[in-house]
């Protein structure tokens, strides 16, 4: 057996469908903390906990990670196969991890990441997932949030006078968990501008606080530009690294100085609830659900954050020529959908009008006479 350079990739397929399978805000936020744990937090435990391992992490993301591994191709497999069992333990089976290899050498990271890709896809057609629940015997019903069949074991699972499968209640359960979730970065964030606020409880919690018509909110979908072909362009690990982290990390600082603005600064909001949650957040992505009144407000502002701060980190990086040139100096984008309709609206809906909404103000970019083929101008599409 030879050591080899790999190049990992991992990912949650069906990821959406996982975290958005509820109409429920606790679980929605129980699912995100649970993925973003694991990718995040717990992947990196455990190469601590190998420590003969030589692995280099190139980034971690979004629900995904990139991994350089130093090591013989049986040893690969046997981490990577133990981490894809961890983690359908800890979401019960109702996603998956999925990951690929290729061999890397230096300076081939683009073809070394198509290689892997391709690696992930094939394992994931050979083998499915089917999001399930164990049924062997006693009472069967179904579950009062997916819908999905249980079985009832003496009321071992209601919750808030509710009957929840193993995956639903495993997803509410981590709502309230402590570690690193989109919420606690927020707070962390606002804390150190002395402000303390508490998270909404439901979606209904954040309409009551429209000023301007009770009960009407709005959910933004913010995407990266352009990401995809520039991505295609990486050849070295080290542009990867400074690239996925300017992104990851601009799309949260602009994130959250945004709500800060909107939400906190004019109204020295102290200790309360605010009037917004951070759903998805990490890569290019960004979900937020928040009062209507103040959507757009926050939509520009993350847009306009996001477009200085990426072009900001490739001016004083070195690694950011690269990127300048391609982007003719102008920095990244994001293209946002707004979703606007009542809390009580159910949450599918209105994610299925911001991803619509998305791919409108997407299309229209790339359709500007400003666009070029890393480059599009910021649009906004709508729906009331
Ligand atoms: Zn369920």
């Amino acid at each position: 057996m030879t050591i080899k350079k790999y190049l990992v990739v991992l990912g949650v397929p069906s990821i959406k469908k996982y975290v958005f399978g509820t109409d429920r805000l606790k679980e929605i936020r129980g699912a995100s903390a649970i993925i973003e744990d694991f990718i995040r937090n717990r992947i990196a435990e455990y190469f601590r906990e190998l420590p003969q391992l030589q692995i280099e992490t190139v980034f971690v993301g979004g629900g995904s990670g990139h991994y350089i591994v130093h090591a013989e191709d049986k040893t690969v497999k046997e981490v990577f196969i133990e981490l894809e069992g961890e983690f359908l333990k800890k979401t019960c089976g109702g996603a998956r991890l999925n990951w690929g290899k290729a061999e890397y050498t230096k300076g081939n990271y683009h073809l070394a990441l198509k290689l892997a890709e391709l690696d992930a896809t094939r394992k994931l057609e050979e083998n499915p997932l089917h999001a399930y629940s164990q049924i062997h015997n006693g009472f069967i019903r179904e579950c009062d949030s997916c819908g999905g069949l249980i079985e009832i074991k003496n009321g071992k699972y209601q919750y808030d006078n509710r009957i929840l499968c193993d995956i639903c209640l495993e997803k509410t359960k981590y709502s309230s968990q402590t570690r690193k979730t989109f919420f606690n970065n927020l707070s962390e964030y606002l804390n150190g501008k002395g402000i303390n606020v508490k998270q909404p409880d439901t979606f209904e919690d954040i309409g009551e606080q429209a000023d301007i018509r009770k009960g009407y909110v709005a959910l933004v979908y913010a995407d990266g530009n352009a990401m995809g072909r520039l991505i295609k362009d990486i050849d070295t690990q080290e542009h990867f690294r400074f690239f996925s982290h300017t992104v990851d990390n601009s799309i949260k600082i602009a994130c959250h100085e945004a709500l800060n603005e909107v939400f906190c600064l004019d109204k020295g909001q102290h200790s309360k609830v605010i009037p917004a949650e951070i759903l998805m957040l990490g890569g290019d992505d960004l979900l937020v659900y928040l009062t209507a009144e103040k959507a757009f407000a926050f939509a520009i502002k993350v847009a306009e954050k996001f477009n200085a701060l990426t072009r900001k980190e490739m001016e004083t990086k070195d690694e950011g020529d690269f990127f300048l040139s391609k982007l003719e100096s102008k920095g990244l984008t994001l293209s946002l959908g707004i979703a606007f309709d009542k809390s009580h609206t159910p949450f599918s809906i209105l994610l299925d009008q911001a991803e619509e909404l998305l791919a409108y103000a997407k299309k229209a970019g790339s359709e500007d006479p400003k666009s070029s083929k890393f480059y599009s101008p910021e649009y906004i599409d709508f729906h009331i």
